[in-house]
C-alpha cells in the first residue's frame, strides 16, 4: 500500500523524524516481510484465467492467519480487504471483487501483514496467461527500476538518489512515472517517514543512514503518468486506461549497504523463474 502524497503532509508533520531501527528490529521487520513474500508465492500459483480477486483475497487472509499474523491493510483507513488487487489500468489500491481474471491481464497484488508488532508491505505484478510483449516489457522495466532504486540505499546517499534512479530508468523507455503516490518508511507502522517518491533529483531529500528501513514501490504506467482517483475512495487508475505495473520491496540499510527484507524468490519458485537479481542485497543473519 502507498501513501497519497497530498494528504500525507499532516501525517508527515506528526512523524517528521526518521525512526532508525536496531538490527533486532530489522530482523523482526524481515520476518514480517518474508511472510508477505510467502503469501505472494502462494498466490503466484493461483493467479490464472477464471480466478476472481475476491478468491485470491480469501486465500491470503487464511494464509496470514494460519501464520499467526494479521492482515495490515484490512481496516486500514477503512480498506475492506487483505490484498490490494489492481488489474490492468488500475495502478494501486484496487478492491478485490468477483470479476474473473482473463488471459492477457496483468494483476498487481499488494499485501501487508503485522507480525510480532512489525509490518511487512510488499507487492508483485503478475501476468495472467499470455501477456502481450509490450506489457511484458513494462513489467520487466518496472521491476528493474525497483532494484536500481534499492541499489541507491547506501549510507550517506539521499532519498532523491533512489527516486532519480527509478524515474530515469522508466522514463527513458517512455513510461509514465506516477507522481501522486509514493513509497515510505516502514516499521511498527505501515507508513513512516520518509516519503520515497519514484521521481526526483539526485542528491536531494533526506540523508540515508544505517537503520533506515524503506518500502520502495515504483508504480509505472505504459502511457501517461496521470492517474484518476475513483469515488470508492481507493481505486486509482491510469487516465488513459493503459496498463500500470507495481513492484514493492522492503529494504534496510545495514553496515552502509542495502539489504532486502522481502524476496520474490517464493514467487519465482512457484513460477519456475530463475533470477540473480537479489544476490547483491543479502545479509548473513
Ligand atoms: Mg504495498
Ligand atoms: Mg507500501
Amino acid at each position: 500500500m502507498l501513501l497519497k502524497s497530498g494528504y500525507v503532509s499532516v501525517f508527515y508533520f506528526l512523524g517528521y523524524m526518521i525512526h532508525l531501527k536496531s538490527l533486532e528490529e530489522i530482523y523482526l521487520l524481515r520476518e514480517a516481510a518474508l511472510l508477505v513474500s510467502k503469501t505472494l508465492g502462494m498466490l503466484a500459483k493461483e493467479v490464472k484465467e477464471g480466478v476472481t480477486t475476491k478468491y485470491l483475497d480469501s486465500l491470503a487472509y487464511d494464509f496470514i492467519k494460519d501464520h499467526k499474523a494479521m492482515p495490515a491493510f484490512l481496516g486500514y483507513g477503512g480498506f475492506p480487504a487483505t490484498l490490494c488487487t489492481s488489474p490492468n489500468e488500475q495502478v494501486v489500491h484496487g478492491i478485490p471483487n468477483e470479476i474473473p481474471l482473463k488471459n492477457g491481464d496483468i494483476l498487481s497484488v499488494d499485501c501487508g501483514v503485522f507480525l510480532n508488532g512489525y509490518v511487512g508491505d510488499h507487492a508483485y505484478t503478475f501476468g495472467v496467461g499470455e501477456v502481450p510483449e509490450d506489457i511484458k516489457k513494462l513489467l520487466s522495466v518496472s521491476k528493474e527500476s525497483l532494484y536500481l532504486g534499492m541499489a541507491e540505499c547506501v549510507r550517506g546517499k539521499r532519498v532523491g538518489d533512489i527516486s532519480y534512479a527509478i524515474q530515469h530508468h522508466c522514463e527513458k523507455e517512455g513510461y509514465g512515472v506516477v507522481r501522486e503516490l509514493v513509497g515510505h518508511g516502514i516499521g511498527k507502522s505501515l507508513h513512516e517517514d520518509p516519503q520515497v517518491p519514484n521521481y526526483g533529483r539526485k542528491g536531494s531529500g533526506k540523508v540515508l543512514k544505517n537503520g533506515t528501513v524503506l518500502a520502495i514501490e515504483p508504480m509505472i504506467n505504459l502511457g501517461t503518468e496521470k492517474v484518476k482517483f475513483h469515488s470508492d475512495g481507493w481505486t486509482v487508475t491510469t487516465q488513459d486506461q493503459k496498463p500500470s505495473a507495481h513492484f514493492e520491496h522492503d529494504v534496510a540499510i545495514i553496515e552502509g549497504k542495502p539489504i532486502l527484507l522481502s524476496t520474490f524468490s517464493y514467487v519465482y519458485d512457484a513460477l519456475g523463474i530463475s533470477s540473480e537479481e537479489e544476490k547483491n542485497f543479502q545479509y548473513r543473519w
